[in-house]
This record gives C-alpha cells, structure tokens and sequence, in this order.
C-alpha cells in the first residue's frame, strides 16, 4: 500500500518537449524548472531532458544551483536576476545569465564590475579565491505586465551601460505576456508591439513567449520559449491541451486506507460537514492537505478509483479525505486512489476547487514521494 506518490512519467516529458520544439522550430528551448520544476522535482527533471534544451530557467538562485551541482554544465538563467551582492558575485563566479529588471540591479553590477577591474589591473586574477567571469545579461522590458522590467524609454540608456560594463558577455531582451491566454482581449498584440518597438535597431536575441506565447501567439516566439507548465502536460489555464497532443507527465495518488459502511443520516469527518442521504460505503484515503492537498476542496471534487470518478464528501483533513464509494462499492484497502493523472485530469480537478493548475502541483509537500518510471 503506497502512500501520497507522485509518479513522473519521464517519456511522457520528454515528448511534451518534442511537441513543444515543433510549435516552435526556430526557437532555442529555455525550460522553466522553478519550484521544484513545478512540483515534479528539479534533480529528476533536469536529468531527463537537459539534452533537449539550450537553457533552463529558474526563479531563485538556489534552484540554478542545484541543478548546476547535480552535474549540467550549460546555461541556467536567473529569471529574476540576482537579489543582492552576495547572489550577484555567486552569480558571476557560476556563470549563471541573468535578467536585469531594475536600476538597482544594473547599479550593483556597475560598481562590481569597477571592483573587478581594479584587481584585475593590480594583476589580482581572484578575488577572495573565487574567480569572475562577464555573463549574459537578459534586459527585462516592461511591456504591459507592469510588475518586474524597465520601462521601455529606459531601454537605450540600460542597453548602453551594459554595452560598457566589463563584466556582461552578452545582452538579450525578454518580456513577459500577462493576458496569453485570453485570445480576444487584444492586449497581447499591444505587448509583442511594444516589444517589437522597443528592439528596433537593436541586434539582440528576444525572448516573450511562456507557454501561453508557445500555443497561441507563434509571431511572438521570437529567438527563445520559455515554456514551464505545458512540458509537464499541463495547460497554463484550466481548459485541457490533451487534445493538442500534450500527455500528463504526474498522477498524483495514494490508496485506501479503509472502507466503512456507513448509514443514511450520519456525518462524516471534522465538522460533521457532511451528512450521508443514504446508506453507503465510505473510503478513506491517504492523502491530505500535509501533502499539499486543498484543504478546501467542495464536495463533489473527483477522484478515480477502479476505473470510476467518486466524490469526496466531508472536509478533508491533513493525512485523510474521505470518499463516497457508493452501497454497491467492491472497492477494498489497499486500492489505488487517483487524485490526478491521465485518467482524471488535473484541469477538472482544478476546475471543481476554483484554484489554477500551478498551485495545485506547486503546493505539493515533501511528503509527497516523487518516482520516476
Ligand atoms: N518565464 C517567466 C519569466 C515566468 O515567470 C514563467 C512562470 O511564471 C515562465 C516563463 C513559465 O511560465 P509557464 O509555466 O506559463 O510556461
């Protein structure tokens, strides 16, 4: 009897990703492995794929370090740039790219730089036993988001002052699209113009596209996608892309602790917030929100168990849920519970308990065993 395990389904990823390259075929692959690449566990994922992508992208240094320990040489970039110093000179002595989204940021990188050559005339090749190298730098333009990036009359005057500073390699502009999954609002359009408006002149790779960008605005693919959720089979909102051949890379499941006869008019679990209208038979499955399970999930949230979707009925509790398996059930301890997966997908899952698919597989707890097959 198994316990909450999320099983990755490793081929799965990896034909997610050819997918993925053949909606973009002339884009280099900049996958997006922050937060445990999305629950799926960042060791296991990097492993699996990082002979099919130019780049992995993560949202704190500690991610772009555990995937650089774990062996892989190639190019990780900080999606947020660096915090302070301390992460900038991290930053410079591993070689990470990074973005640049505020004047803070450039200025930081201004004065360690001048640091930097100073030594460096003095004939000092370390500094404090670490060695520096310029990196990539990847100009963050606001261009409709309005939350990280620099505003678009800044670009020359950042553009110009990386140009000089002695410590950038490279520079590359990327932007972030608010509304890709909303077709018909027109402000996705705005964005890539802005976009396409503010690199005029400039010989820059670009990058605009997650993966909302990957499915639905082609002309905004640009030199690098940065898709994160649909690698894992997942759609960035909560209708499902199984139809556009994507495959669910986690079932998340678990298994029945107990099945209990239960009769018409008595409640069940904290709260006695639900009361049975008829007798029937209940299950009790291992899995809660210690595991990162909703605590909130209304009655009626799906899980499959022996080929049909049951309800859960009653709150669920930290280790537990309980499940209505009807009077007829032949269900017994010890029988899997999916709560999703390929035979009930997330999207629906999602969909009944008003939360996005990101959170649901983001909040899973260490708890969770996460296999690989
Ligand atoms: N790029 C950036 C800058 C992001 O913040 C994210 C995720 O939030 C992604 C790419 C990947 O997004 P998605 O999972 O929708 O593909």
């Amino acid at each position: 009897m198994k316990p909450a395990t999320a099983t990755i389904n490793g081929s799965a990823l990896r034909h997610n990703l050819k997918l993925i390259k053949s909606l973009a075929p002339n884009s280099k692959i900049c996958a997006v492995v922050k937060a445990n690449a999305y629950g799926q566990g960042i060791r296991c994922v990097t492993k699996n794929i990082e002979n099919m992508v130019d780049a992995f992208g993560v949202a704190r240094i500690k991610e772009a370090l555990t995937i650089q320990e774990s062996g892989y040489a190639g190019k990780i970039v900080l999606l947020e740039g660096f915090f302070d110093r301390e992460e900038l000179l991290k930053t410079l002595s591993r070689r990470f790219d990074t973005v640049i989204h505020c004047i803070e940021q450039l200025e930081m990188l201004e004065k360690v730089a001048q640091e930097w050559q100073k030594e460096q005339e003095k004939g000092f090749w370390k500094r404090k036993t670490k060695i520096y190298f310029p990196v990539s730098v990847w100009l963050k333009i606001d261009t409709g988001m309005h939350r990280l990036g620099i505003h678009p009359e800044d670009v020359s005057e950042f553009y110009q002052r990386l140009s000089q500073c002695p410590l950038v390699s490279s520079i590359s502009f990327i932007s972030h699209f608010s509304r890709a999954d909303e077709l018909d609002c027109g402000y996705s359009e705005k964005q890539i113009a802005v976009f396409e408006e503010v690199s005029k002149g400039y010989s820059v790779e670009r990058s605009l596209s997650a993966s909302s960008g990957i499915l639905y605005w082609q002309q905004a693919h640009y030199e690098w996608v940065r898709p994160g959720i649909i690698m894992h089979g997942i759609s960035p909102h909560n209708r499902p892309i199984t139809e556009l051949g994507f495959k669910p890379v986690m079932t998340l499941s678990s298994s029945l602790i107990t099945v209990r006869t239960h009769k018409a008019g008595e409640p069940v679990g904290y709260g006695a917030a639900w009361i049975s209208p008829k007798d029937t038979k209940i299950g009790v499955v291992a899995i809660g929100y210690g595991d990162g399970y909703p605590r909130n999930a209304p009655e009626g949230t799906p899980v499959f168990i022996n080929g049909r979707k049951v309800p859960i009925v009653g709150r669920v509790s930290m280790d537990m849920m309980t499940v209505d398996l009807g009077i007829d059930s032949q269900d017994k301890v010890g029988d899997e519970v999916i709560l999703w997966g390929k035979d009930l997908l997330i999207e629906e899952v999602a969909e009944t308990i008003g939360v996005i698919n990101y959170e649901l597989i983001t909040k899973l707890t260490p708890r969770v065993l996460i296999e690989y097959k």
